[in-house]
């Protein structure tokens, strides 16, 4: 058995900063101050923080349901209600462990439940599940739902596009007055912004560690790293998490430490994690000597564009730019950018049976990466959430004759 690096030591100060975020959320939500926004991972977060609310992520919920393994438990629930087990499986985990009245939340912090919304505001940019899973929520809170429309399948950014989700942004400013008791301040959104974008270039700085040869963290390392910048952008807490782990990733590095000891072979990773095998699968590349050094997910929370001078149009242009929202020429060039950029000999596409917005193996993809860029593809079908669709056995021996191919290529 290979054995990994020592432990990240920042790991301690997330954990404890997420147990303050958890418990924070359901103080706030018992005592009814501040009051609580649900947020979707890519929406307008920063407008909800500089206007007072305490912001709960629900996909997050959704991966602790996974990482947990308690989705397979709960996704029948939801299913038995009507939700599709083709449609989401976050969404399924989710509505399924609500029902049935369980949250990873009581083991990790002592909480009951997920905390009850004043109101819930999605960004469509991801997927249109977002949405209906709102608002199954607010149907049965009786609370507002409230969102930005976005267009999908975007080439070019054109600047009447992000006009009008600016408009739309800005356009949710009275209800989150109403709702939060508190007036529209455009220096404390400013200041929301600001703290976004200090967090987004850090992100970028502990996910371009990548690039060194051994990569210092590995796409399993980046899924837990990553809380932060969902749950707490646009806050210091997230600010101060970056600084201190890129202060002990310059060390590791100066020390020779590595993601993969040995490390022989570099991938890309394109897709959802499959939550429930994030260890398996990390222990299977680590014998095989083989660091997954860069994905499509955790470069998700990378929004350059932020700007606190241009607080609506910056995070108009920022939840728009997304990779997820772009067409397959833009996601085909992006691939093929961060193939290079970061050294990787193969690209593993995960097709997520319930998440078609992020299985962009469906279209050919990996067919004109092998053909057209000459870069070994290999397809694992699985799930973000759903074990069902996932077989253990068979993502090993693909993975493992997969990098035989690329070890006979790099040999010939
Ligand atoms: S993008 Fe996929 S995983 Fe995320 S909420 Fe939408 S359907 Fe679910």
């Amino acid at each position: 058995m290979t054995q990994g690096p020592p432990p990240i030591a920042a790991t301690k100060m997330m954990k404890k900063l997420m147990a303050d975020h958890f418990l924070g959320l359901d103080r706030a939500a018992r005592e009814g101050s501040p009051k609580v926004a649900w947020c979707t991972s890519v929406g307008p977060a920063e407008l909800l923080h500089a206007m007072g609310f305490d912001v709960y992520y629900p996909e997050n919920h959704g991966a602790l349901l996974g990482a947990t393994r308690m989705a397979t438990d709960t996704i029948p629930v939801a299913n038995a209600v009507g939700y599709s087990p083709d449609i989401c499986s976050y969404l399924t985990a989710d509505v399924g462990a609500f029902l049935k009245g369980v949250t990873p939340l009581t083991k990790a912090y002592g909480i009951e439940s997920v905390p009850k919304p004043d109101v819930l505001v999605f960004n469509t940019n991801q997927c249109r599940d977002v949405q209906d899973w709102f608002e199954w929520y607010g149907r049965h809170y009786g609370a507002p739902v409230i969102g930005v429309r976005t267009q999908r399948g975007v080439g070019d950014v054109h600047e009447s596009m992000v006009e009008d989700i600016a408009a739309q942004i800005e356009g949710l400013v009275p209800a989150l007055e109403e709702i939060s008791g508190n007036k529209f301040d455009i220096d404390r959104l400013r200041e929301t912004v600001d703290l976004s974008k200090q967090c987004t270039v850090m992100w970028r700085k502990v996910l371009e560690y990548g690039d060194k040869t051994p990569a210092q963290l590995s796409f399993f390392d980046h899924t837990i790293h990553m809380a932060p910048a969902v749950v707490l952008r646009g806050k210091p807490e997230a600010v101060a998490y970056y600084e201190t782990l890129l202060a002990e990733l310059q060390e590791r590095d100066a020390a020779g430490m590595a993601a993969v000891p040995g490390e022989r072979f570099r991938l890309y990773w394109d897709g959802m994690p499959v939550w429930g095998r994030l260890r398996m699968l990390g222990d299977l590349m680590m014998e095989l000597d083989t660091a997954i050094v860069a994905s499509t997910y955790c470069n998700s929370w990378i929004f350059d564009a932020f700007d606190a001078d241009d607080p609506f149009r910056s995070m108009a242009r920022a939840y728009l730019e997304l990779f997820i929202v772009r067409d397959e020429a833009f996601k085909e060039r992006y691939i093929q950018d961060h193939v290079e950029l970061y050294g990787c000999q193969g690209i593993v596409f995960h097709d997520a049976k319930t998440c078609p917005n992020n299985s962009n193996n469906r279209y050919a993809m990996p067919q004109r990466f092998a053909e057209v860029h000459g870069v070994p593809t290999l397809v694992i079908n699985g799930d973000l959430n759903d074990l069902r669709c996932f077989s253990d056995e068979q993502a090993k021996t693909n993975l493992e004759a997969f990098m035989e191919q690329i070890a006979e290529a790099a040999a010939a």
